[in-house]
């Protein structure tokens, strides 16, 4: 576990990156030219031996190991999801996703980039030497009494090792439900599906739309001495307290369905199942919520509908399907408008027009977008959270899915019985003045795909 400064100086970072040519890394660390010397030849003498060894010697004041732990405090403290190392010809691009968007942070020279790697691979227990094959690591600090875990991969390139670094904490991993984004009416369904003591809870999105985040805290609202709660995942994204977490091994069999099945005998009452990717999990997760349990997982489909759908074409017995399921959730993330540079603004016609469209509304509200300034990163846009639609399976809508497997049918039921839709949803956030008209086209709408929640508003 490393411990971090806060609140580093941007420009220590910064300063740091701006060493793309010898001349100014020498300006820079010139007080340090001899611990860096020492872990130069450190690196080329204790190759192939043991990390931890090196880690040891490694001084905690040469400038590596600060300019690392200032990127990492960085981007921690930017609340980065990512930060990508990326070899180029001419030294290592460094870039942070924020929010969900890639940026520019800054440029290393390549003397200062082997440095960076190498250092990285020794935090997290990596093979130093090894630069040919993808490896895993794992880097574990504190920053501001926060405790943040990194998961590190590599990757060879052409022009050398390309890292990326995925930054959990877990208060972004787990929060209270309030805090997921749903709109009042929406919690209150999701919170009756909660209330089953059996039945199968969907979560459906592309990847990278807060699935993981919905479903980890859901288990933790659950979460009892009264409760055995079991997840099957790959991987296993953030350590549960009081839950039994498996990850799945599909080098040796021990795949979804697999671990599913054992699962089944450990006598659980609550289980996670990471995904359903296959027809033998999707059967197996099924039949574990017809027979007492209460399964949650996720599905790739865009909206809620097409969640059933795709279970039928999987394979799953639509009497199954009738008896086990219980809700069905869609959700994508957008960005917030950022508070220090909110400004009220009318949006272009084509937006208005889509708004229009959506919200069935012909009064147009007052809008409002982010003007950029320093606290986003001129981005006009900080923090995220959810748009939804919560589909409840009801006893007409199983006697819909036990006739026909037409999805608009399934849909136009669910939007009849009050359901709204993820542009529905989206568009009102918009006249709320939480986020803009452009950002909920671009978080709903599936690129190549068709606007799929629009579906639910045509007849
Ligand atoms: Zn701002």
């Amino acid at each position: 576990m490393y411990t971090l400064p806060k609140n580093t100086p941007d420009n220590t970072l910064l300063q740091a990156g701006r060493i793309n040519e010898e001349r100014q890394f020498k300006e820079v660390s010139v007080e340090h030219e001899r611990s860096r010397r020492t872990l130069g030849e450190l690196l080329i003498r204790k190759e192939g031996e043991h990390p931890e060894k090196f880690k040891k010697e490694a001084p905690e004041d040469a400038p590596v190991v600060q300019m690392v732990n200032n990127l990492l405090s960085h981007a921690a403290g930017r609340d980065a999801s990512d930060i990508h190392l990326e070899p180029t010809e001419k030294g290592l691009r460094v870039r942070l996703r924020i929010d969900g968007v890639l940026r520019d942070l800054t440029t290393y020279s390549r003397e200062v980039m082997l440095l960076i790697i190498s250092r990285l691979k020794i935090m997290a227990g990596m093979d130093i030497a090894e630069k040919r094959r993808p490896q895993d690591g794992n880097i574990q600090f504190m920053l501001d009494k926060k405790h943040v875990n990194v998961r590190i991969s590599t990757l060879p390139t052409i022009n050398g090792e390309k890292m990326v670094l995925r930054l959990l904490s877990p208060d972004k991993i787990i929060m209270p439900i309030e805090k997921l984004g749903f709109n009042m009416e929406n919690q209150k369904r999701y919170l009756k599906f909660l209330a089953n003591a059996f039945g199968m809870v969907l979560i459906c999105g592309p990847t990278g739309c807060g699935k993981s985040t919905t479903l980890y805290s859901t288990l933790q609202y659950l979460n009892s001495p009264s409760q055995n709660i079991v997840t099957v995942e790959d991987p296993v994204e953030y350590r549960l307290d009081g839950i039994n977490q498996v990850q799945v091994n599909n080098k040796t069999g021990f795949g979804f369905a697999s671990a599913l099945r054992t699962i089944l005998r450990q006598d659980p009452n609550i289980i996670m199942v990471g995904e359903i990717r296959d027809s033998e999990t999707a059967e197996v997760a099924t039949r574990a919520a017809l027979t007492g349990h209460l399964v949650f997982s996720t599905l790739h489909t865009n909206d809620a509908p097409s969640a059933v759908t795709r279970l039928l074409d999987m394979g799953v017995k639509n009497y199954l399907l009738t008896s086990s399921l219980v809700g069905i959730v869609a959700q994508r993330l957008f960005r917030l408008i950022c508070d220090k540079c909110k400004e009220e603004y009318l949006p272009p016609e084509e937006e208005l027009a889509f708004y229009r469209e959506v919200s069935g509304n012909s009064k147009i509200p007052s809008f409002s977008r982010g003007r950029g300034c320093e606290e986003c990163g001129f981005s006009g846009f900080k923090g995220r959270t959810a748009i939804h639609e919560v589909m409840t399976v009801d006893g007409e809508m199983r006697r819909l899915i036990m006739k026909s497997r037409n999805t608009e049918e399934i849909r136009r039921y669910a939007v009849s019985q009050g359901m709204q839709t993820i542009l529905e949803d989206g568009v009102q956030r918009a006249a709320e003045g939480v986020t803009t008209l452009k950002e909920v086209m671009q978080a709903a709408y599936v690129t190549g795909d068709r606007p799929f929640a629009c579906q639910g508003t045509t007849p």
